[in-house]
């Protein structure tokens, strides 16, 4: 059978998301060529060439190493088109006008290769329109792939198909956008700004709507429509303002233009703040004001009377912010009933999202899963409008909305489908059940698609409702304590997930793996440590060790802190393989605890660092032993007479700077990915991975490591180190205690006084990581350090 495969990308359009969707792809190691016009002076590749150089600068990094930029092969389209003869798969995202795209359409036509899928990254205009030009032989070929800004962070691509899309070749491209780039995929219609835009957009037209009508300031409906409602933090006019005042209007003029039929066409004229502010050229972030606007170190709000800034900050009230804690059919009734306007502005707009996406869920996608997807992925809610509605009571609330359509206070006065209040959604009080999510258009539940890629995916996110396995009660559990639960899926394969808040390693955590070791060893294969949200670990849990600090002080701790480095130790010279799947945070303890397995899966988007010295201490958990094996392993590796100092200086470096590699790919450089480990773009795939490769490594035979002793740079490396601290401290650029810390670091990853290239074990090296880790623990600086830190939460600079 063959096998549809992406060897090459071309990316037609170097502007804002072709630059960046280029980044993406080089970050999950696909080529890509990245084309734009000729340059009119200079080189042809001028305009490419700058917007590569400009990804460099751009933050959110688009590139998980900016040194992979060099990666993005350069195009036009006087000279290179002959080179999209080798891409599989061509992503146009040129600027937003029909006749632009079609144009070039015609000009790439005859270099499409015969194989190749053709895909439009625009935001608004028709797909089915836009392949009316495509010689017919392409047709089949083509259809939308909607990317959202920033495309190496934001998790929706949404995949539209015409008419003429062959249904193999949209399923081949969601299979390569979900494993191979990373993402979640949502299929939409061909309507105008297909699914989440449409469904986004027009609530926050509501929601503006709705704040006039209550006469609520940005500030506070910003308050009211973030995290509280369980939204992006930037609440509503800030995400305006991120995203741009001119794309948002863009997006509203589409469905102007586009939806004179529709029952709420009166909720798409652009709001006359949101106008005057374009006029004004105020259009955000971008612009330096829009809503809001930095002014010194303050963000003042637009105040909608005057048109002038003023001071913001304004927060929900204390009754109403109490109320959105409730659970959801308390939480709506609450709302609903109260007479406090914050708490019935909040009403009403989830009043006005559930209207919306009812009636219009049979045009805008095929069920109501999109819907929802599209809201969690491409805005940020941690639940859709359908899946909210349906935890709340779905009956109940249709009747709400009911009610309110009759008394003339909603936004349309369209009434709910007839599917709303009888048949099978409401026999099963929601859209979503165990056999799909409700197909409006086709008056069933749909299960989901059922690609092999998914397959890979154990526990794909899911929907309230769907009744999904939860992974953590899910398989067989063989053991579990308060911050550790032990479990197997196959059979043949362990899991440890770490159950604690952020995952914190404290004694707890570390006797719960060091049984799920002896479990692996007494009869399976390997052991994944691996949780289902997004953190690995971010470190050693120091509130934990403080009861013993208080009453035994730091020679307390030493006992403690060797219980935690033979952990790791056992972790490393286990008898079967175990696998760290990493994903987010990796910090301190987190980043000692995955350099101490066998092997590491790490997700793109890993964090990983020695932070210690930012609470004033030393990694003390085999951190800095593993430096100083790794430099010595590295040099025994190159040839036989290479400078073990050589290989330890970038190690001391990181954790003696605390640098936090900020994806797997800075990592890898970082020291703390090694070659053999694993990158995986998905996170849903993540224990897939790791698991296979536990099971892969115990087929192949796996041994553990022999114990070895290896050399260490010694005093002179000692001596080489500090002379630079001193420079630095003398200068200024490091305190008082900073050049005590680095010290210290490089006293362990040295190896103490002793002679260069002396024998040493980790053992040894851990002994000194406890000594000086514990000198600092009694340290007044350090402890202001820790202090600071756990009640502020930010690193205090002594
Ligand atoms: P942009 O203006 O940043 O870049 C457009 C690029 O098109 C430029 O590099 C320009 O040189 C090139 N271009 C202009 N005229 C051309 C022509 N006649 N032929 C060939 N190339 C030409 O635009 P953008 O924001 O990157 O948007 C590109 C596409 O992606 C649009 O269809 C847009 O709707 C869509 N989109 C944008 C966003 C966003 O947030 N910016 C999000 C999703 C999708």
């Amino acid at each position: 059978m063959s096998r549809f495969q992406v060897r090459k990308v071309a990316v037609l359009g170097a502007g804002v998301m072709g630059a960046q969707i280029a980044a993406h792809l080089v970050n999950v190691k696909v080529p890509v060529v990245l084309f734009d016009l000729p340059a009119k002076e200079g080189p042809k590749n001028g305009i490419v060439a700058k917007a590569i150089d400009g990804l460099k600068k751009l933050k959110p990094a688009p590139l998980g190493d900016v040194a992979d930029a060099a990666l993005i092969q350069q195009a036009n389209y006087e000279e290179h088109l002959e080179l999209l003869k080798d891409c599989d798969l061509i992503i146009e995202a040129i600027a937003e006008r029909m006749d632009w795209k079609l144009d070039l359409y015609k000009k790439i036509a005859p270099f499409v290769s015969p194989n190749a899928i053709v895909a439009s990254n625009t935001s608004g205009l028709s797909i089915t329109k836009l392949a009316e030009v495509l010689p017919e032989e392409l047709k089949p070929r083509f259809c939308g792939i909607h990317f959202f800004n920033p495309p190496r962070y934001m998790y929706l691509v949404e995949l539209i198909n015409t008419p003429t899309t062959r249904p193999e070749v949209i399923d081949q491209l969601e299979s390569f956008v979900t494993s191979a780039v990373g993402k979640g995929v949502v299929r939409a219609n061909d309507t105008p700004n297909f699914v989440a835009n449409r469904v986004g957009i027009a609530g926050m037209m509501a929601t503006m709507i709705e704040a006039e009508k209550f006469g609520l300031s940005v500030d506070l409906v910003d308050d009211l429509t973030g995290k509280k409602l369980g939204r992006a933090s930037s609440g509503t006019f800030r995400t305006a303002d991120v995203v741009g005042l001119d794309t948002m209007a863009h997006v509203m003029k589409t469905m102007q233009d586009n939806l004179q039929s529709d029952p709420f066409y009166s909720m798409y004229a652009t709001p006359k703040v949101l106008a005057t502010l374009i006029e004004k050229g105020a259009l955000g972030q971008k612009s330096g004001g829009g809503f809001y606007k930095k002014v010194g170190k303050d963000i003042q709000r637009l105040d909608f009377a005057t048109g002038e800034y003023v001071a913001g900050g304004k927060k929900a009230d204390e009754i109403v912010a109490r109320m959105l804690k409730k659970p959801a059919a308390e939480r709506i009734k609450l709302l609903r009933e109260s007479t406090n306007p914050q708490a019935q502005f909040l009403w009403s707009i989830l009043r006005d999202s559930f209207h919306y996406v009812a009636v219009h869920l049979d045009t805008v996608a095929d069920t109501a899963r999109e819907i929802d997807f599209a809201m969690r992925w491409g805005f940020g809610s941690s639940q859709g409008p359908f899946e909210l509605w349906q935890q709340a009571g779905w009956k109940q609330v249709a009747e709400w909305v009911k009610e309110d359509i009759a008394a003339g206070k909603t936004l349309s006065s369209a009434v709910l489908p007839a599917w709303v209040f009888e048949g099978p959604v409401a026999d099963n009080g929601g859209v979503h059940s165990a056999a799909g999510s409700w197909s409006a258009a086709e008056g069933k539940f749909k299960a989901r698609a059922e690609l092999p890629v998914y397959q890979r995916q154990a526990f794909p996110e899911s929907l309230f409702g769907e009744g999904a396995a939860e992974p953590l009660k899910a398989g067989t559990e063989l053991f579990k304590n308060e911050e550790v639960r032990v479990w197997t899926l196959d059979g043949e394969v362990l899991i440890a997930s770490i159950t604690a808040k952020l995952h914190l390693i404290s004694p707890t955590v570390t006797e719960g793996l060091l049984k799920a070791v002896e479990i692996a060893e007494a009869g399976y294969k390997g052991l994944v440590i691996w949780s289902p949200d997004d953190v690995f670990s971010a470190g050693a849990n120091l509130e934990a060790l403080m009861p013993v600090f208080m009453t035994k002080g730091a020679k307390g701790i030493a006992p403690e802190e060797k219980k935690l480095q033979d952990m790791m130790l056992r972790l490393r010279y286990a008898n079967v393989p175990v696998v760290a799947a990493m994903r987010g945070l990796a910090l301190g303890g987190g980043a000692e605890l995955a350099v101490h397995c066998a092997r590491r899966v790490a997700h793109m988007e890993s964090y990983v660092g020695l932070v210690e010295v930012g609470v004033g201490l030393i990694p003390g958990g085999g951190g800095l032993t593993y430096i100083a094996r790794r430099a010595a392993e590295m040099a025994a590796a190159g040839n036989a007479n290479a400078d073990i100092f050589m290989f330890l200086k970038d190690g001391f470096t990181t954790a003696a700077t605390a640098k936090v590699a900020t994806s797997a790919l800075e990592a890898r450089k970082n020291g703390f990915l090694l070659d053999s480990d694993v990158v995986v773009p998905n996170k849903d795939e993540l224990l897939f991975v790791a698991t296979a490769q536990a099971k892969a490594m115990f087929d192949s035979g796996y041994r553990a490591p022999l114990r070895a002793k290896f050399p260490v740079a010694g005093r002179s490396g000692i001596a080489t180190i500090k002379g630079q601290l001193a420079n630095m401290r003398d200068g200024g650029f490091i305190s008082a205690h900073d050049f005590h810390l680095a010290s210290l670091i490089a006293d362990v990853v040295c190896g103490g006084a002793v002679e260069a290239g002396s024998l040493v074990d980790e053992e040894y090296l851990m002994a000194l990581e406890r000594k000086h880790f514990c000198s600092l623990l009694e340290h007044p600086k350090t402890q202001e350090r820790i202090m600071g830190m756990l009640q502020t939460g930010k690193p205090v600079r002594n």
